[in-house]
């Protein structure tokens, strides 16, 4: 089995409780593990696969309780960081309509520093690259940079997943599509949400959106729709898989649950390039991801909903 390198942000998500939107009426906020590639990490791991991450915590309670998280869900924390820095916190107020209201305090995540003795494990095995913070600047961007280099030079299967934030990019949407570029080229596969595609290719037209994000590099394509599924894009054809109908109470943490039921799978093969040539493989392992989308608003919060084998196998 490969093992699969979840690089990015471990933060807390302070979750404004029963307060609409406006955060500044809020008062009581409960405290939450969050950050995609520590999500995607956790739904590898509670899968069975080997998952590593590497990010950066403060030297705080804050830091301990996050990397406990991941240890209890067997995520292998040896890589990961602690910094001087405080522990990176959201504080989030999310209305019945979706809408959101966000403030950020960026502390540690950003003071991740590159280890260049870790490239050598990189080689054959993948890498996910999907932090919402990484192309923010600080050493988190640096680093990010260089372990891109590095997974390239190393032949890693890479994932890319760009976790568009329109909180963080306000007015600067364009600065993010350009920084997302290399990425987007050179990833053997990407998961894009519908905005994140239209955004990064400038079309509205799923299928123009595809060709363009094809013509970039990016050789297996998928693009989340929620409730809808998921449609599976190759260079040489298309497929909408449909997901499991459930009940949604808290969708959270599905788009990282998708992604990471699907690296999962691919990492128990014995060169996961093999996707990209087997097609019909591939919407076999979508099919399973959907569910564990799916699993995942069943129930609220992100890591605390993310399915086990037992509970994919079952439904
Ligand atoms: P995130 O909030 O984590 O960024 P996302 O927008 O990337 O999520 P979604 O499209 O919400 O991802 O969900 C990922 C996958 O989970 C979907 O492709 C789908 O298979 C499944 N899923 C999500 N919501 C539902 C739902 N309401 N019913 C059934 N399946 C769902």
């Amino acid at each position: 089995m490969k093992k699969i390198f979840c690089i990015g942000e471990l933060l807390i998500d302070f979750i404004a409780e029963n307060q609409g939107k406006d955060l500044a009426k809020a008062e009581v906020f409960t405290k939450k593990a969050g950050g995609a590639p520590a999500n995607v990490a956790c739904a590898i791991a509670k899968l069975g696969g080997l998952s590593k991450f590497i990010g950066c915590v403060g030297r705080d309670q804050f830091g301990s309780f996050l990397l406990d998280i991941l240890e209890d869900n067997h995520v292998d924390i040896s890589l990961a960081q602690r910094s001087k820095y405080f522990t990176t916190i959201a504080f989030v107020s999310i209305a019945e309509d979706g809408e959101r209201d966000f403030v950020f305090s960026r502390g540690a995540d950003k003071k991740l520093k590159y280890d260049s003795t870790i490239k050598k494990s990189f080689q054959d095995n993948m890498v996910h690259f999907g932090a919402a913070t990484a192309l923010l600047g600080g050493d988190l961007e640096a680093a990010y940079g260089r372990y891109f280099f590095d997974a390239l030079t190393q032949n890693a299967f890479i994932s890319f997943d760009p976790n568009f934030r329109g909180d963080l990019w306000k007015g600067e949407e364009h600065i993010f599509v350009k920084k997302c570029m290399p990425y987007v080229q050179k990833a053997h596969l990407s998961k894009f949400s519908l905005e994140e595609a239209q955004l990064l290719s400038g079309k509205t037209d799923l299928e123009e959106c595809c060709a363009v994000l094809h013509e970039i590099g990016t050789k297996v394509i998928t693009i989340t729709l929620g409730g809808e599924g998921t449609l599976l894009s190759t260079e040489n054809s298309k497929h909408t898989i449909p997901s499991i109908p459930v009940n949604p109470v808290d969708t959270t943490g599905a788009g990282d649950a998708f992604i990471g039921c699907l690296l999962q799978q691919i990492a128990g093969l014995h060169d996961p390039k093999e996707i990209l040539e087997d097609i019909d493989l591939l919407i076999g392992m979508v099919k399973i991801a959907n569910k564990a989308g799916a699993l995942t608003t069943t129930n609220f919060g992100a890591i605390p909903s993310l399915p086990d084998q037992e509970q994919l196998q079952a439904n």
